[in-house]
């Protein structure tokens, strides 16, 4: 092969620049997993069973418009079939809405220590990232706002609750945002968290705001509460003809069977995922109380992960190792000196809290 040749010579120049996203540690054996905020019951037993019995009809091609979990999902968040698009995990999603309204010349603002997936995401389809400073490790919506008069500006990601934060913003600065954004702005509510976050007596999802702001996109995910990051789901709920577009560069068969059918019980499961809710709304609070009693502060969280202070992060990260704990190191989110930590089962959360103690 010519010596010369390079592929990356050839490629876009926004493709060129990217670097690719980061994953937590891959899951191994024996090894405490709190790295990639999956909840750490798992799935609801019922969507195991549904996994099973897709699994007997693998040679057929799925259900490319997800009817099933499109009817029952519609029907529990009261909107219309039509708002709806479906994901290989809510990534995707994010990944439509920079291919329908982001390439060269557009610009997509979003915050400082946002999701990593923003960037990437944006700079894929072409477009030019704006990233607006934090305050306090939160989003600043009025400054965030304040960005989008530059007309080249046709989307906002605004992840509430935050990864790798967990800052949440109430409903009320949301609406606000929404009012002081130009309507040719397409806004994006990531709500990866929500179910999470309704723990928190101020937040509430922006799902009633649509009806009102015809362009707002919220995002949601099954990787996260429902326990079912491997199979990849995740969906927008949007104005129908933001769906309609996103249909347009969507693949045909973006969402696995499996998925579809474990999606479809879990959304059953309610006593499950409550019990889910409220075991992580405890441990989280358990857990930052422990912290501080160790001398670590920790950013208030309304999902299920801690944003913890250590000093010199890449020590402890390497120290949680050496006892068979996983965390998250966040230095490639500006932020060196934290960890995210996710928020375990009870026995989990002692085994961590027990290495840190012996490290002091
Ligand atoms: C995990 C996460 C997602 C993506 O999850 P999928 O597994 O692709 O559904 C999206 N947004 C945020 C803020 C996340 O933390």
């Amino acid at each position: 092969m010519a010596k010369t040749w390079n592929a990356e010579s050839l490629a876009m120049p926004s493709v060129a620049r990217l670097s690719p996203y980061q994953p937590g540690r891959l899951s191994e054996s024996g090894m405490i997993m709190l790295a990639s905020n999956e909840n750490p019951r798992g799935p609801s037993p019922a969507a195991l069973e549904a996994a099973k019995q897709a699994a007997t009809t693998l040679h057929r091609y799925p259900d490319g418009s997800a009817s099933r979990l499109r009817a029952q999902l519609a029907g529990q968040l009261d909107v219309a079939e039509d708002q709806l698009t479906f994901g290989n995990g809510s990534n995707d999603i994010l990944d439509l809405i920079a291919r329908v309204f982001l390439g060269p010349g557009r610009t997509a603002v979003f915050s400082e220590h946002a999701f990593a997936v923003y960037p990437i995401a944006t700079q894929s389809a072409g477009g030019t990232a704006k990233v607006v400073a934090a305050q306090d490790y939160g989003h600043d919506l009025p400054a965030m706002a304040a960005a989008t008069e530059d007309r080249a500006v046709s989307v906002v990601f605004v992840a509430n609750p935050n990864n790798p934060t967990g800052h949440w913003v109430s409903q009320e600065a949301i609406e606000n945002f929404l009012d002081a954004v130009p309507s040719r702005v397409i806004v994006v509510i990531d709500e990866a968290y929500f179910e999470y976050a309704e723990s928190q007596s101020d937040y509430a999802s922006a799902l009633p705001l649509l009806a009102r702001y015809p362009n707002l996109v919220i995002t949601r995910s099954f990787s996260k509460f429902h326990g079912l990051a491997a199979l990849r789901l995740g969906y927008a709920v949007s104005h129908p003809q933001v769906a309609n577009l996103m249909n347009r560069v969507r693949h045909p068969f973006n969402v696995n069977a499996i998925a579809q059918a474990a999606a479809v019980a879990s959304l059953q499961d309610d006593a499950y995922l409550k019990a889910c809710v409220a075991e992580n709304a405890d441990q989280r609070e358990r857990l930052a109380t422990r912290f501080a009693a160790l001398g670590s502060v920790t950013m208030p969280s309304a999902a299920n992960f801690l944003c913890v202070h250590m000093g010199d992060a890449t020590a402890a990260n390497e120290w949680l190792l050496s006892q068979g704990i996983a965390v998250r190191p966040i230095a490639n989110y500006g932020l060196p000196e934290w960890l995210r930590i996710t928020i375990g089962t009870p026995e989990e959360n002692e085994a961590l809290l027990v290495a840190l103690e012996r490290r002091q």
